[in-house]
């Protein structure tokens, strides 16, 4: 079969399209036929060797993904031959058979298409995570989400409405200021706009946001705390920037601010949490409350440029690439 494959770290272009075996599924695996896989920051950090765990090459890349089961492996329960599934892996799915433990599946309404099914798993558990689980955010209060047009802001601005939050949506296009109004947004700014930490404070009646999803990270992690509540919380999600942020933590005593930090990966292993997640999620998207944004959709040879697209923000919603 035709795959992805990563031989060194670096850019995008040094993915390579190669022929090779199709994978068997051992023992608590299934093997799944792509139909579309979801292409997160994450990946493109992954293959620059710059994510938060160690890149082992050679591999394929491809975390989140959905398609068809097409064989189950010994010990499996509960998982039919035809079924559709999203699954979250390591890696692997940048090809047209993708195998992962059964673990890593993740419960869709099956009246999603192969790619909303594929463009939920990562931003939607994240969403509910940075408002909810490790953000506590309550109906009627104010939040601020970053790239807000993107894969998790889209998410992200859903999630919040649907929880009956006010949202200040930034990004750094008057287009995607657009595509966050029309989900909602409440009060949208220019991430370059020269005033915007008054304006966001303003927006929540000149107290600053009491809640942040902080995904830029650099020296906008600083403007998040002036941005902030006094007792504001700032849930650190992601480093877009890929800068280093000054942290001086007698700032957080001087406010009661609280910083928190969210990776899904490890919180996927509190079962509890991610049962709570899953429930809200396919009970929202079930009503038809949220919508999972599928953005520009690539074929699989095209791959390098859907990567070099995502990282040079020209991208909105979920990138997707169909093998
Ligand atoms: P997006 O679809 O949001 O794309 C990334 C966006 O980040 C860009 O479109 C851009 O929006 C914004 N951005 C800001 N500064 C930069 C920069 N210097 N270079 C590139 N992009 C920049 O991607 P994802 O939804 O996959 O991820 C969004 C963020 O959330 C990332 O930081 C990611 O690592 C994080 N994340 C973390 C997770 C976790 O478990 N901790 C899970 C999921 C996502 P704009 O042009 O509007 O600024």
């Amino acid at each position: 079969m035709t795959a992805v494959v990563v031989e060194r770290l670096g850019p995008p272009d040094v993915m390579e399209l190669r022929d090779v075996p199709v994978p068997v599924p051992g023992p608590g695996e299934v093997r799944i036929e792509v139909e579309a896989v979801g292409i997160n920051f994450a990946d493109v950090l992954a293959v620059a060797g710059e994510y938060l765990t160690r890149t082992k090459v050679p591999y394929t890349p491809g975390m989140e993904f959905a398609g068809i089961v097409e064989s189950v492996g010994e010990g499996v329960s509960g998982v039919q031959v035809g079924q559709r599934v999203a699954a979250l892996g390591g890696s692997g799915a940048l090809a047209k058979y993708a195998v992962v433990n059964a673990a890593g599946l993740i419960p869709v309404p099956q009246s999603l298409s192969g790619a909303q099914a594929a463009a939920f798993p990562v931003s939607y558990f994240t969403a509910y995570h940075g408002l909810k689980t490790l953000g506590h955010g309550r109906s009627g209060e104010w939040v601020l989400v970053q790239a807000a047009a993107g894969a998790l802001g889209t998410a992200s601005i859903q999630l919040a409405k649907a929880m009956g939050m006010h949202v200040v949506a930034m990004a750094s296009t008057e287009d995607k200021l657009r595509i966050a109004r029309d989900l909602g947004a409440d009060v949208t700014l220019l991430q370059d706009d020269e005033e915007r930490v008054q304006k966001v404070r303003d927006a929540a009646g000149g107290q600053g946001v009491p809640l942040i999803l902080e995904v830029v990270g650099g020296r906008r992690f600083q403007e998040s705390l002036d941005m902030a509540a006094s007792r504001g919380r700032i849930i650190v999600i992601g480093n877009a920037s890929r800068e280093q942020a000054n942290l001086r933590p007698v700032e957080l005593m001087k406010r009661n601010l609280t910083v928190t930090g969210l990776w899904l990966t490890s919180l996927m292993f509190d079962r509890a949490a991610t049962a709570e997640a899953a429930q809200a999620l396919t009970g929202l998207v079930g009503s038809g409350q949220v919508t999972p944004q599928v953005g520009p959709t690539y074929a699989l040879a095209d791959s390098a440029r859907a990567f070099q697209d995502l990282l040079d923000r020209k991208t909105t919603g979920k990138v997707i690439i169909e093998p």
